[in-house]
């Protein structure tokens, strides 16, 4: 069973910062207990599961990976697990991401690195990498991530697993600490994609508490687990295969992409031509939204408090002390981008590229039904190695961000493996509310 799982391979993976051992093992007993009274049973009861620790979970702490929310113990849950808890799963704790979600390897977590279940030398890609890695490691069977520019998918790919962001507004945000609230968005990391399609299920919808959460019907997504791409139109943007993309990945990834072809997709080649701008737009926006969302943990209302000789000088150290150093050049970048003399030349300016990023996809998808891609320039790379240099960091995100700056789904599914044996990810990227497509698409290829 799982837990004996995690008992086996958790010292070397070390996906999770808290387990709830007591509790996981008094669901299992009472699904168990239903089962042998020969009563039905849902899809996801008493299927172990984990929850990245930016989700809010009534009574067990969720801590950001920050030492901010050290002791923070939410009172409530978010929608989402309130919607997973009514499927009577188990769930097994709470796992490990960058602080805050700033990050793509883990390594940006107070507490510490999560290894990569394929090569443990190697981080689990970020900052969803404890959902990842304890799925490809076999310590949860599905985990719930979050991607604001990446990190669902990129883990997912890193890792070898089936990781989903929804369009923008598909999953309530209701309990997910915020990051970057214009493009945080909730979703399933999972061993397959009929996963994906039923976790899916449970967590889309419109939720009250969300008032950017979509109105649109939620559509049953199982049924589109049908084996179909004949006359589907793939667009190829030239942009994404940039330069310093690993030639196995663009291999890999060509290599899909051909299979689809001979199941009857067709192929044509897009051009998104402001993709080049993607990231230094999204590490503007994505900054000056944590500068503001962060602003709340000031010593006073959440979390830990550090003391000094007055109120400034305690908020000072607390900030100063309990923020990592990547939170910290966030928000200093954020507040930057955001003063008065420069709001109009950094964050206005973002703001309006980030509408030209969007009109790309609005153009290309006139002539395509989805684009295909690489999650991620690279395989994962080893713990340590990108640290030192943000910027190096930045840029692995080329592939990812730009879909949250349109507000797109996109779905990255294992499609090979790289000479050292590390896995390559195929995403796929559909128009608004096009979760369907996706699962069609990806199921096919599975
Ligand atoms: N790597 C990106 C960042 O550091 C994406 C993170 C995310 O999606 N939460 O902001």
């Amino acid at each position: 069973d799982v837990l004996s799982r995690i008992d086996e391979v958790e010292g070397d993976v070390e996906a999770y910062l808290t387990i709830t051992r007591a509790e996981a093992l008094a669901q299992a007993e009472a699904v168990d207990k239903k089962i042998a009274a020969g009563e039905k049973i849902s899809f996801l009861e008493g299927i172990p599961g984990a929850i990245k620790d930016n989700i809010c979970t009534k009574g067990v702490k969720t801590t950001c990976a920050s030492k901010i929310l050290e002791h923070f113990v939410p009172p409530y849950d978010a929608t989402v697990m309130t919607k997973i808890k009514a499927e009577n799963p188990v769930i097994l704790g709470k796992v490990n991401m960058d602080e805050f979600a700033m990050g793509g390897s883990t390594e940006n977590s107070a507490y510490h690195v999560t290894h990569n279940p394929w090569n443990l030398d190697c981080v689990p890609g970020g900052s969803s990498g404890g959902s990842a890695a304890a799925v490809a490691a076999g310590t949860a069977i599905w985990a719930l991530g979050s991607d604001t520019g990446g990190s669902i998918r990129q883990p997912a790919s890193f890792c070898g697993v089936v990781g989903m962001k929804p369009t923008y507004g598909r999953v309530s945000r209701y309990g997910l600490v915020a990051y970057a609230s214009s493009l945080d968005q909730i979703g399933p990391l999972t061993r397959d994609v009929t996963d994906c399609a039923n976790i899916l299920n449970i967590i889309a919808g419109h939720d009250e508490m969300d008032s950017t959460s979509s109105a649109a019907e939620v559509p049953d997504y199982t049924k589109a687990l049908v084996e179909d791409v004949k006359g589907l139109k793939i667009g190829l943007p030239k942009e994404y295969f940039v330069e310093g993309m690993d030639p196995e990945v663009e291999q890999a990834v060509r290599t899909a992409i051909k299979k689809y072809e001979e199941l009857g997709a067709e192929v044509v080649e897009i051009s998104l031509p402001h993709t080049e701008y993607a990231i230094s737009t999204y590490y503007l926006i994505a900054p000056a939204e944590a500068a503001t969302n962060l602003e709340r943990y000031d010593g006073v209302s959440y979390g830990e408090r550090v003391d000094g000789e007055d109120l400034v000088q305690m908020m000072t150290n607390t900030r100063d002390e309990k923020f990592g150093e990547e939170v910290k050049r966030r928000i200093m970048i954020g507040n930057y981008a955001l003063s008065a003399g420069y709001y109009d030349a950094y964050y206005l300016k973002a703001l309006k590229v980030r509408t030209l990023v969007q009109q790309d996809y609005t153009e290309a998808f006139k002539k395509v039904d989805v684009i295909m891609a690489p999650t991620a320039p690279t395989p994962a790379f080893k713990i340590g190695e990108m640290i030192a240099d943000p910027l190096q960091m930045y840029l692995q995100d080329v592939c990812t961000v730009p879909l949250n700056l349109a507000g797109l789904p996109g779905i990255s599914i294992p499609c090979g493996k790289s000479s050292k044996g590390l896995p390559i990810g195929l995403q796929i990227i559909g128009k608004p509310l096009a979760e369907e497509t996706l699962i069609r698409t990806a199921y096919t290829y599975e």
